[in-house]
């Protein structure tokens, strides 16, 4: 069983002691609407493949493996990224279409789960050859697709350059019908919205900064008393100047990171940046906004070399990229890959707060291994959902066709995260399960009580 269907039942069997749980049921009845759960939100409504026929420039014919996965709409359009990357599964994109459903259940986002991927690598195709697999990809999926059907958005791979192809094409193909929120994370001259490229990184700090300042600190007698490891970890570093590396120094791991840099509310200390090449460390703290500066001057890498960093006047020294994850920081922000703590590496891992940013950072038996110590994990379901919140509000600005400011954006985010964490953070500080399970319960129960008042458990 995969990790998402794992932690799903897991979240199902919990909610079954409790009362609150579908009260209305008697127990065999609630026997079987828990039975009906388990079987909808573990297997996905629909799995859609194809192999894209794609002429490339000199003449030869690829098949190239595509797939959209709609797992759940209860809750409104299937919602999720298209992901182009050489690793791409069937059994990948379903996984992520179910933590889409569960993500936008738990933020309040009226969409469902769903989830695409292309099996290539874009850096092997001319621009040319990627516009036609992206109206390829169009031509094959359009009839499941649609403003109030499917809403793609890019993912690893993708961005807004093929969003606006991708929706380009569909209005091609559906002459007259609404088009603008067919697809999310467009340019902005295509529709897209304000602050969409920094909303997941901005989210994921946010969530880090309002667990810690906010709710640990203005919550700190009640912390210290409900005998709860996880609280414990929180009071203990609420006031605390942290020191904190981050795993990939993307989109997303350079936006968190030059969040934490100039955050006010805490005191972080951010000693090491990675990326795919290298680590970057200086214990004394890294000039944050040099490295972003040098990374946007170098198609998105940090400096490899002395001589780079002397030229934008950055002290660190170069060391392993993988060195990152086992360094002795307080704080761990992964935004890079999937399963980087794992089996392998997860009894050395020093950090007693880790922020999930990527989507399934953590491997199954590593999470559980650092949730029994005690290590506060702050999940991708809570942390990383800018993104999708976002593109709900420039789905509804597609609507409407009228604009939200930049500030406007954030604003409207932030305060949408801060109701998900309000709901959540009393319920987790108060019980025995980690956040993860805790963000889950209450995803999985919205979902039920929604489908058991539609009739769907039966
Ligand atoms: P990105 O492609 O812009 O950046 C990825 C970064 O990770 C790059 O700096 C790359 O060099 C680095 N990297 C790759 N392999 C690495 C390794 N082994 N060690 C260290 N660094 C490595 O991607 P992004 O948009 O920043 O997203 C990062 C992750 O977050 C992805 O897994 C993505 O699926 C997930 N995510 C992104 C968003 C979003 O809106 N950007 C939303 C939700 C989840």
């Amino acid at each position: 069983m995969d990790k998402q269907s794992t932690i799903i039942e897991n979240s199902l069997k919990a909610i079954m002691d409790d009362k609150e749980f579908l009260p209305d049921l008697k127990a065999q009845t609630r026997e079987q609407a828990y039975q009906s759960l388990v079987s909808i939100l573990t297997t996905p409504n629909h799995i859609h493949k194809s192999f894209l026929r794609v002429t490339m420039e000199n003449g030869t014919v690829e098949r190239i493996p595509a797939f959209r996965v709609q797992h759940n709409d209860v809750l409104g359009p299937y919602k999720g990224g298209i992901r182009f990357h050489p690793s791409v599964t069937e059994d990948e994109v379903s996984d992520f279409s179910k933590l889409m459903t569960l993500k936008n259940a738990l933020h309040e986002v009226p969409f469902g789960g769903g989830k695409g991927g292309l099996e290539i690598n874009p850096r092997d195709y001319t621009e040319k050859e990627l516009n036609l697999i992206c109206k390829k990809y169009v031509q094959y999926f359009n009839d499941i697709m649609g403003p109030d059907k499917d809403i793609p958005a890019p993912d690893m791979g993708s961005g807004e350059r093929e969003m606006d192809w991708m929706m380009a094409e569909y209005k091609t193909i559906h002459p007259g019908e609404p088009y603008r929120n067919s697809f999310t994370g467009k340019s902005i001259a295509n529709g897209g919205s304000h602050g969409r490229r920094e909303a997941t990184g901005k989210g994921v700090y946010f969530s880090f900064r309002y667990l810690m300042y906010n709710y640990a600190r203005e919550n700190e007698k009640w912390l210290t008393q409900n005998e709860n490891v996880f609280a414990d970890t929180a009071v203990k570093y609420a006031k605390k100047k942290m020191t904190m590396a981050i795993q990939g120094f993307g989109n997303l791991g350079s936006v968190a990171a030059l969040e934490a840099y100039k955050c006010t509310y805490l005191q972080n200390k951010i000693v090491a940046v990675s990326d795919h090449n290298v680590m970057l460390y200086n214990e004394e703290g890294l000039d944050v906004p040099s490295l972003v500066e040098f990374a946007n001057e170098h198609d998105g890498e940090l400096p490899t070399e002395d001589d780079q960093l002397q030229e934008y006047d950055i002290k660190a020294n170069i060391h392993d990229r993988d060195e990152l994850l086992e360094l002795d920081v307080d704080v761990l922000l992964l935004a890079a890959l999937e399963n980087q703590l794992h089996k392998d590496n997860m009894e050395n891992i020093k950090a007693e707060i880790i922020i999930e940013g990527a989507n399934k950072p953590i491997a199954e038996e590593a999470d559980k291994y650092l949730s029994d110590k005690g290590v506060l994990i702050i999940p991708d379901i809570l942390a990383n959902a800018g993104g999708v919140i976002v593109s709900y509000f420039e789905w509804m600005q597609g609507r409407e066709t009228q604009f939200m400011s930049e500030e406007r954006v954030y604003e409207r985010l932030f305060d949408k995260m801060k109701h998900t964490m309000d709901t959540i953070l009393p319920q987790f500080f108060g019980d025995p399960f980690p956040l993860r399970q805790n963000c889950y319960i209450h995803a999985v129960t919205k979902l039920s009580t929604i489908m058991f008042k539609q009739g769907k458990l039966y």
